[in-house]
């Protein structure tokens, strides 16, 4: 209860900023005021480019409650013209964007044959897993033919549009944009080559990624139109290719690697799902085969990075919006 003004102030400033991941309050200029009154309470003055950062103010509150009696928080949104302008410096400020010539982004294709083998859960957990890592995540939900990478994660507000250019929301600290947030009915006669093209031109233009590290994007199963976009606007991009360890998913997985060769992008590997069940006795049931993800590699002279074993706990935490890892 012996908080200074000055404390309290410095408390706010360095609240890690919703959305805006790896930037604080006080680094984004958002803090216009913060006093103690007469009462012993904060009165916080926010100058923010949205009217609500989805998590501010329980954010706020669990900050300043064990330090003062209450906080009241005014909330003032930039005017139009400020918010373009701020928005422009902070996207100056992260370098160059992700298409473009010097950016240090490393690009993954997640991509596999056919649908079902479990691309989107090894992309989300991939996602959260790096971003606990330590580095700076974004993930594209591009698998039109049905979009789960933001229930996966959990997402529950739609991004925020700032000074003309789309805020992605972030879950588990990885920033999330599907393509779904672009379309609204007549997906089916929207998603042809140029309309996705356009698309994924926008993803990449459009939306505020900040500085990134890595950006994965869970590609539609099979290939083609996908493919040939990709590596036209993203030359860096690698795939990584998730089969399972039946014959006939490596088969098909293939035929993605096959695509990724003629557009000259390299593969960086394989990731083997649903690699057999061990019970809790420890017995193991290989209930999709064996091999198929070490044959894929080996043909393909790429490594198997990874044997993903089935377990229900995967599928449940990706139900739930809590990635396994
Ligand atoms: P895809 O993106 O290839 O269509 P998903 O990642 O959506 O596949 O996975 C299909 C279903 O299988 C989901 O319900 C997912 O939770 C489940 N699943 C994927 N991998 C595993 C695993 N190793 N163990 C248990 N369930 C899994």
């Amino acid at each position: 209860m012996m908080s200074s003004s000055e404390q309290l102030h410095e408390a706010v400033a360095s609240i890690p900023a919703p959305l805006f991941v790896g930037h604080t309050l006080g680094e984004l200029g958002f803090v216009s005021s913060v006093e103690k009154t007469m009462t012993g309470k904060a009165r916080v003055g926010l100058l923010l480019p949205a009217p609500h950062l989805p998590g501010l103010d329980e954010r706020l509150q669990e900050v300043l409650g064990p330090m003062v009696r209450g906080a009241d928080v005014d909330i003032e949104v930039m005017e139009e013209g400020i918010a373009d302008e701020w928005m422009t410096r902070l996207d100056q400020a992260s370098g160059p964007g992700i298409g473009e010539p010097g950016s240090a982004t490393r690009v993954l294709a997640i991509s596999s044959g056919k649908g079902g083998v479990g691309k989107s859960t090894v992309s989300s957990n991939l996602a959260v897993a790096l971003a606990r890592a330590g580095e700076k995540v974004g993930i594209v939900d591009g698998d039109i033919w049905g979009f789960s990478i933001p229930a996966m994660l959990g997402i529950d507000h739609p991004p925020l549009m700032v000074g003309g250019k789309i805020v992605p929301p972030v879950a588990h600290g990885v920033k999330v944009m599907s393509m779904d947030y672009f379309v609204g009915e007549d997906k089916a006669v929207i998603w042809r080559g140029p309309m996705l093209h356009k698309a994924l031109t926008q993803f990449l233009e459009d939306v505020d990624w900040g500085a990134l590290d890595f950006l994965l994007i869970d590609l539609p199963p099979g290939t083609g139109d996908v493919s040939m976009t990709l590596a036209q606007l993203l030359p860096q991009a690698q795939f990584l290719l998730v089969t399972t360890p039946q014959p006939t998913a490596q088969k098909v997985a293939r035929r993605a690697a096959e695509m990724a060769y003629k557009v000259s992008l390299e593969i960086a590997g394989v990731v083997e799902n649903m690699s057999g069940f061990t019970t809790p006795d420890g017995e193991r049931y290989p209930i999709f085969g064996e091999g198929g993800g070490r044959a894929l590699a080996d043909e393909l002279d790429v490594p198997l990075l990874s044997r993903v074993p089935l377990t229900m706990p995967l599928r449940a935490q990706s139900d739930a919006g809590t990635p396994l890892v």
